[in-house]
């Protein structure tokens, strides 16, 4: 986001989008901020309780009513990503941003010693699972005059780092997919793609991934806002195929 960022409160006022990872951390953040922007939310997430807990925290604030979509992306399918962008685009008919926020962290082990079915879950719920939802929600996000897709990276999708495995690896592939998206859609569609690497925050990832650090140290999620309301809103309107960092 241009420095000192300040987005209109009426910024997604009339947009409805979707957040995974919606129950906590980062993307709890998120799903308030738009909601305090005037977006209408829909709330993905694996932990039901947490989905609701944003949910009445957006109603509590006046936000416009939520949606909440309880889902597992480790067991995504096509069919069910099928049943999804059916059943969204039913109720609402179009889809103005996506922001593919939920991710695991896997585990910090040398590639000699990773586990196989750690590895295909942290590729499954970071790489697998956003390509098929964002393959069947293009359809609804062309119905939108000028939609957003976001997805979110690291400092290791950047530059590769020993102990990092299938998570860096996973970002890596982040990347890729959305330069891939943003170089098809460049002159076809008025969609735009891009990441944001959020740099070190104070979520429960990072708590687990530097046990050793004081977690104040960081930011919390709330003080990284600005660059995903500018990306989420118009004043990023013709912005695509960058990778923006939070910090
Ligand atoms: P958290 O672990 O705090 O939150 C991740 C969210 O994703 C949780 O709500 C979690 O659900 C959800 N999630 C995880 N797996 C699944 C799944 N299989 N299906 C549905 N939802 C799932 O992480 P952060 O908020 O820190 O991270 C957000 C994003 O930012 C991630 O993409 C991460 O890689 C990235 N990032 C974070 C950094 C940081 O310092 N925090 C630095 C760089 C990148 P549940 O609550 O049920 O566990």
């Amino acid at each position: 986001a241009p420095a000192g960022y300040r987005p209109d409160p009426q910024l997604l006022r009339g947009k409805t989008v979707l957040v995974t990872g919606a129950g906590d951390g980062i993307g709890r953040a998120a799903a308030l901020a738009y909601a305090a922007h005037g977006a209408t939310v829909l709330l993905l997430g694996r932990t039901e309780s947490k989905l609701e807990a944003v949910y009445d925290a957006i109603e509590a604030a006046g936000g416009a009513k939520p949606a909440l979509i309880p889902l597992d992306l480790a067991t995504l399918g096509e069919e069910q990503a099928t049943q999804l962008a059916q059943s969204l685009a039913g109720e609402f008919g179009h889809l103005d941003g996506v922001l593919h926020n939920a991710s695991l962290l896997g585990e910090r082990k040398p590639m000699a010693q990773a586990s196989w079915d750690t590895w295909q879950q942290v590729m499954q719920v970071n790489v697998n699972a956003g390509f098929l939802l964002t393959r069947q929600l293009l359809p609804l996000l062309e119905a939108a005059p000028a939609a957003s897709v976001i997805f979110t990276s690291s400092g290791v999708g950047r530059v590769g780092k020993a102990y990092w495995g299938a998570y860096a690896v996973s970002k890596f592939a982040t990347e890729g997919m959305m330069q891939v998206l943003a170089s098809e859609l460049e002159n076809t569609s008025s969609i735009r793609v891009n990441c944001i690497n959020p740099g070190a925050t104070n979520t429960t990832m990072r708590r687990t991934a530097y046990p050793a650090e004081r977690p104040t140290d960081n930011p919390s999620p709330e003080a990284i806002m600005p660059v995903y309301l500018f990306l989420m809103g118009d004043d990023s309107a013709g912005v695509t195929g960058l990778s923006f960092n939070a910090q």
